[in-house]
């Protein structure tokens, strides 16, 4: 990698560790063949909301990109960028700057390639920001379509409900990637506006960002609960559950401990 780290002064003191470790990139991340030999999609976590996956073709689509030492390759100019607000802990604006791809950078639009189709909506972080004016939108949607997969990041969504309008645009979700627990968005275990959306939208497949250990249990209880022990996955429609469950991904010291709490069973 060969960013500049200007911004990870600002960073926790393990993060910074981490990131100024040697590099060691995650597990690369390549399309496997499915059991009908179709390829599927691969996702990896990386902290917070950030997310790359890979496409059938290779394409890989960067997702709120703010820890860069998780990515599995540096972008190419075929690669794709998508970042949902400007907190700093999505968004980390040396590599927004510096990507060599296309990218929607906290805007409405559209881009659409033979393997993936990226729809951005304007939505908000604060139940009360505004909807109607993408100049002003705090928060934005991207529904990801490749591979015969319908995935939407959902940012800092701290929306109470979801506007006909973005409901038809966003229709049936496969997986949603997404936050439960998250102060700056007025999202709790107490007000639940995290699970309201999702029992609005109905995913498939839900994979946590921000949540806690409140509202985590109020997840496992509602949903069948998996958890990976690995920062990659790959997904397609069959691999996907078709009644909702949750996917708990990331550092083997936060996943594991809550996977041994709730007897969450492993993604395979
Ligand atoms: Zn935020």
């Amino acid at each position: 990698m060969h960013y500049q780290y200007a911004f990870l002064p600002a960073l926790p003191l393990v993060l910074l560790l981490s990131a100024c470790a040697p590099s060691t990139p995650a597990a690369t991340a390549t399309p496997e063949p499915t059991a009908t030999g179709k390829p599927s999609v691969t996702l990896t976590y990386g902290d917070n909301a950030q997310v790359e996956l890979v496409t059938p073709a290779g394409r890989h689509i960067y997702i709120d990109v703010w820890n860069v030492s998780l990515l599995t390759k540096e972008p190419s100019a075929d690669d794709v960028l998508l970042t949902t607000h400007m907190h700093p802990d999505h968004y980390f604006k040396d590599f927004v700057e510096s990507f060599p791809g296309r990218k929607i950078t906290m805007a409405a639009g559209e881009i659409d390639l033979p393997d993936i189709k990226v729809t951005a909506i304007v939505s908000a972080h604060l139940p009360n920001d505004p909807l109607d004016d993408p100049a002003k939108a705090t928060n934005f949607l991207f529904l990801i379509e490749t591979g015969d997969l319908r995935i939407v990041h959902f940012g800092d969504c701290g929306q109470l409900s979801f506007t006909a309008g973005e409901m038809a645009i966003l229709g049936k979700v496969d997986l949603a990637i997404t936050q439960f627990s998250n102060s700056f968005s007025m999202m709790d275990a107490a007000n639940r506006t995290g699970f309201q959306q999702m029992d609005q939208v109905k995913p498939r497949l839900i994979i946590p960002t921000h949540y806690d250990k409140a509202t985590l249990e109020i997840a496992v209880g509602l949903w069948p609960g998996f958890y990976a022990n690995t920062r990659t996955v790959t997904l397609s429609p069959a691999s996907i559950p078709e009644k909702t469950s949750l996917l708990l991904m990331g550092a083997e010291y936060t996943v594991g401990p809550y996977a041994s709490l709730y007897k969450l069973a492993e993604w395979k």
